[in-house]
């Protein structure tokens, strides 16, 4: 199993069976192997080769099992089963040393944000810069009252206030400078 022991992971290191992504590269395969034939290439001849490659396909000594839903325009998606829960998903995961590709529910993966939360410099400088950025459109574009102006105004030099007392905010525009 090796290293692959904590209750989450993050999705971002984790290997990615992406089944879109898997059809087009076999479809434009098939498009070029059949360049330059004279036989036209059908709708229905690259469907059958997708299937096939499909059926074949294994990565990392693992087989898969894949699902095809029509579509109303015609032509149809294509999906994965998760070998341990059976939902058919667009991708399956496998963490770093992890032994089998799964959806990302049954391996636990989490977006690095919500793992471990905003950064400091999104918490302390660039969130309040961009409600700073709004409410300078706010104040330009529309007929505020005077009081939603002073709300405004007020809230504006807190956040302003906010940005000079943080280190961190300091220090990255002392070092920006030089
Ligand atoms: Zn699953």
């Amino acid at each position: 199993m090796g290293a692959y022991k904590g209750i989450y992971s993050s999705i971002e290191t984790a290997h990615c069976l992406d089944v879109n992504r898997l059809v087009s590269t076999i479809k434009g395969a098939v498009k070029a192997s059949f360049a330059g034939k004279k036989k036209e290439l059908t709708a229905k001849d690259v469907a059958e080769a997708v299937e096939h490659n499909l059926k074949v396909f294994s990565l990392d000594d693992q087989s898969f099992s894949f699902y095809s839903v029509p579509n109303k325009l015609g032509g149809c998606r294509w999906l994965a089963r998760c070998p341990k829960c059976g939902s058919n998903v667009l991708k399956l995961y496998k963490p770093e040393g992890g032994d089998q590709f799964q959806c990302k529910d049954c391996h636990n993966l989490r977006s690095p944000s919500a793992l471990y939360g905003p950064t400091r410099r999104y918490k302390e400088v660039i969130r309040p810069m961009r409600r700073m950025e709004r409410i300078k459109e706010i104040l330009s574009s529309s007929n505020l009252s005077e009081m939603k102006t002073k709300s405004l105004l007020d809230e504006y030099d807190k956040l302003e206030k906010s940005l000079q007392d943080s280190t961190f905010f300091r220090k990255s525009r002392l070092l920006s400078k030089e």
